[in-house]
């Protein structure tokens, strides 16, 4: 079994993502999405403050049976009724907006936790795609360097191995056989696959009419279950308008939260946009995560701002670090030897 025919499951992803990507540079230079729920429930300062047990606005002291409410955006203040809430608004307003803003960022410029181990050698995974492959007979992802790993018979003699790594089952031989393994992955409440099916849709494939409907949908579904790149992709459908009505702030809030679930690609472009913007604190801050998980790109853009002036040595010298650690993380020789044969891009997000 060729190279080529054993990451073809990986490879279908590659236009989409590609697409989504340089698409995504285009954002608007509006700035930071309103503060929502699904965002405060990520929020590691969303807790009530239990020293306050007095109305702000009437002084009433709340007790077990008449529990005062934090106010929801900024959790500073508390009162006993919805009519104080109202009544304290003007005054309360511009502090409570500076500290739901803060809260809002004490979340978003988070380093979110790192791509999942592969479960054959242990080791990280690579942020870039072709570092890894997409079992759909499992559902594992497997690292490149295990995913064609050479097998040798009982001899020592290496034989063309056309099993999955993992289970062992045989790889499909068909787009047919494809398309059913997907369908039952989906079936199953698998996230990648609902992501990927949702690309293919996107886009058309052998055996996958194009059906932007179905893809966002697809998207939603795997969003709703967690799935960073879903997020980020539906940010995209409203930055773009195909299928739902142009609406950037809500892009903007697809795109944050697939930043801070870990979509590398989405914190990158979130950066570009601060940096046009002129936020260049923000912009460095996005990079830098982006860096911190393998992204190569926004490297380049601290180098940049670096030799623009926006951003001091030793930031510059933090992202070069980080992106080693982060390279002493993920290489392999198998990785290597894997990346060899198909052209040489190994770690590189972009
Ligand atoms: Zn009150
Ligand atoms: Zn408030
Ligand atoms: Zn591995
Ligand atoms: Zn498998």
């Amino acid at each position: 079994m060729d190279v080529a025919c054993r990451v073809s499951e990986t490879n279908k992803m590659s236009s989409s993502d590609s697409c989504k990507d340089s698409a995504s540079k285009l954002l608007s230079n509006d700035t930071i999405c309103e503060v929502n729920n699904k965002m405060q429930c990520m929020s590691t300062a969303d807790k009530d403050n239990e020293d306050i047990s007095i109305c702000v606005n009437c002084g009433k002291e709340g007790d077990n049976i008449n529990k005062l409410k934090s106010c929801t955006a900024c959790k500073l203040v508390k009162y006993c009724s919805r009519e104080c809430q109202i009544a304290h608004r003007p005054q309360h307003k511009k502090e409570c907006r500076k500290r739901a803003a803060e809260l809002h960022d004490e979340v978003l410029f988070k380093q979110p936790s790192p791509e999942d181990d592969c479960p054959i050698c242990f080791i990280r995974i690579p942020t870039l795609w072709k570092g890894y492959t997409y079992k759909t007979c499992c559902g594992k992802t497997i690292c490149i360097g295990c995913a064609l790993a050479p097998v040798y018979d009982d001899q020592g003699n290496e034989i063309a191995e056309v099993k999955c790594p993992f289970c062992r089952t045989p790889a499909p031989t068909s787009d047919e056989e494809i398309v059913e393994r997907y369908k039952k992955r989906v079936e199953a409440g698998d996230v990648y696959a609902m992501y990927s099916v949702g690309c293919y849709c996107k886009d058309g494939m052998p055996g996958y009419p194009q059906d932007q409907t179905k893809a966002l949908e697809l998207f939603h579904r795997a969003a709703d279950l967690g799935y960073a790149k879903a997020y980020n992709n539906i940010g995209y459908e409203y930055e773009v308008g195909t299928c739902v009505e142009r609406d950037m702030k809500k892009a903007n809030h697809y795109y944050e939260i697939a930043a801070i679930r870990g979509s590398s690609s989405a914190r990158h472009n979130l950066g570009s946009k601060e940096e046009e913007a002129g936020n260049m604190d923000r912009a460095l801050k996005h990079f830098m995560i982006a860096v911190g998980s393998g992204y190569s790109g926004s490297l380049r853009h601290i180098q940049k701002l670096y030799s623009d002036g926006h951003v001091t040595k030793e930031d510059y010298t933090k992202s070069l670090q980080s992106y080693q650690a982060y390279l002493g993380e993920v290489k392999n020789r198998e990785r290597d030897q894997a990346a060899a044969s198909f052209g040489g891009e190994k770690y590189r997000y972009c």
